[in-house]
């Protein structure tokens, strides 16, 4: 059951990846967009597309029954989401497994299973890895709460199961926080992701963000080794790594058996990650979340492993079973990914939409750049701030980030605010080069490093 034509249910940077892994496999592609959108790169590289809505996502990207038309209308038998919008959404896979097409991610089980964070933390228990501290599923009130809050010991992190992209989550310090928080939290919980579930968790502090990333085809799971994301504003990652420079050999070992067992223990299907937080002091990890779908920082893994995940994940989905073996997955040097997002750095990183004036993008085999971006292109006000991702791979850390310096001097972006500034200061700073970060790192070197305008 081969995919004949694959719809591209998502837009930006991702869509134009999608677009190219496809071509790559000579699958034809129709490019869904919003009226805001009709100009959008991957719409121009897709062999058809599809209006599909209003600019605002409730109405395009995120209406299930327009993506489902669209498909019927080009006979288009399978749907790649992305990240973002539907990605997750375990009603969409339904809806689409229902229409008799294929979704590219897990089976729509598994996305119920794991995309609870709550319901992820008891699958990743029953598999025999660790889980940060925590409450025993989601909380009842505010009185559970604060029982599990005293056996596990202030600061307590409050989080919304359905919660996802670094919000929904508080950190209550006492008592007298934890009841208010609680109460905001379930409130902000229903608003934002329209389901008030919540759970809690011991705040590590000072740990690193350790992921790993995972194919599975039902049956068999295999995992690409683990990338760090510790460099992190908001809970959002802005600079990642394959391989994280902070584990030793058996420590990477651990993380990434922890992360096949959880995997095949679900029956996963297509490309995954499993997040942990990992403790440098203890050497311990514990995992935090799974995301069912690619990730924004999947190129990182590709550079270090050769592997096109893309293109994985599309041949696994349709029906083809897992050509890679563990032992034939190996890493080779170093890479790093720099976000770039439409943000003034120097200025609170205020979004600000704009027209691309000059694009001057750096050409060297090692450097890899996946934008949406084109010289005379509107970037549209209602979408996500991210333009691109600046990608280099070098011999080994070290050695990348002077090839990320020097890409970032060849990347020029011009009619808009970018975090290009941002990276430079990163890629010159002591602590980056030291590796000397962790997740709470960043927002306070903020404060003391302001970043200059440009
Ligand atoms: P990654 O680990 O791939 O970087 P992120 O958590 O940053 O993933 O999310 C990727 C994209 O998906 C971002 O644009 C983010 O805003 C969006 N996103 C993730 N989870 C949700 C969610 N539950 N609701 C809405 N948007 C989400
Ligand atoms: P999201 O679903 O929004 O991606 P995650 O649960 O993956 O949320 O957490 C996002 C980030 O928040 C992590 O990368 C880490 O920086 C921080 N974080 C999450 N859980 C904890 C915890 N228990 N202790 C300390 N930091 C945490
Ligand atoms: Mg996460």
């Amino acid at each position: 059951m081969a995919i004949k034509k694959l719809l591209i249910a998502n837009r930006g940077e991702i869509a134009v990846r999608i677009v190219r892994a496809a071509q790559g496999l000579g699958i034809p592609t129709v490019q869904v967009h919003s009226m805001a959108d009709a100009n959008s790169l991957a719409v121009r590289m897709a062999d058809e597309a599809v209006d599909i809505g209003p600019p605002h996502a409730a109405k395009s990207y995120l209406n299930i029954d327009n993506l489902l038309e669209a498909a019927r209308k080009t006979g288009a038998d399978a749907i790649h989401p992305g990240y973002g919008f539907l990605s997750e959404n375990a009603k969409f896979a339904q809806a689409v497994e229902d229409a008799g097409l294929i979704f590219v991610g897990p089976r729509p089980e598994t996305i119920s299973r794991l995309g609870d964070k709550a319901a992820a933390r008891e699958a990743a228990k029953q598999a025999g890895v660790p889980t940060v501290p925590g409450s025993e599923g989601v909380l009842s009130g505010a009185d559970e709460a604060k029982a599990a809050a005293s056996e596990i010991g202030y600061p307590v992190m409050i989080k919304a199961a359905a919660g996802g992209g670094g919000r929904g989550i508080k950190i209550a310090e006492n008592e007298t926080e934890l009841a208010k928080l609680v109460a905001e939290a379930r409130n902000e919980a229903q608003a934002a992701f329209g389901d008030n579930a919540l759970y809690m968790e011991k705040v590590i502090r000072d740990a690193r963000h350790i992921e790993v990333q995972v194919l599975g085809d039902g049956t068999d799971a295999v995992h690409c080794f683990e990338r760090e994301c510790s460099l992190q504003r908001r809970r959002q990652k802005v600079w990642e790594e394959a391989p994280s420079a902070a584990l030793t050999e058996d420590q990477r070992q651990a993380i990434c058996e922890s992360a096949v067992a959880l995997a095949k223990s679900v029956g996963y299907r297509g490309a995954g990650t499993l997040e942990f937080l990992f403790d440098d002091r203890s050497g311990a990890h514990y995992f935090i979340e799974m995301n069912t779908r690619i990730q924004v920082e999947h190129p990182v893994t590709e550079m270090v492993t050769g592997i096109d995940l893309v293109q994985e994940m599309i041949r696994i989905c349709g029906g083809e079973p897992l050509r890679l073996k563990q032992a034939d997955i190996t890493l080779s040097g170093h890479a790093i990914e720099c976000r770039i997002n439409a943000e003034d750095p120097s200025n609170n990183f205020m979004p600000g939409p704009g027209v691309i004036g000059k694009l001057g993008v750096p050409e060297a085999d090692h450097v890899r750049f996946d934008t949406l971006l084109y010289e005379g292109y509107q970037v549209p006000p209602f979408y996500d701030s991210l333009l691109g991702k600046l990608i280099v791979h070098g011999p080994d850390r070290a050695g990348a980030i002077e090839r990320m310096a020097a890409a970032l001097e060849g990347l020029t972006i011009e009619g808009l605010k970018t975090t290009i500034p941002l990276h430079k200061v990163l890629a010159a700073s002591d602590a980056v080069r030291a590796n000397a970060v962790h997740t709470q790192f960043l927002e306070p070197w903020l404060a003391e490093h302001p970043i200059a305008p440009e």
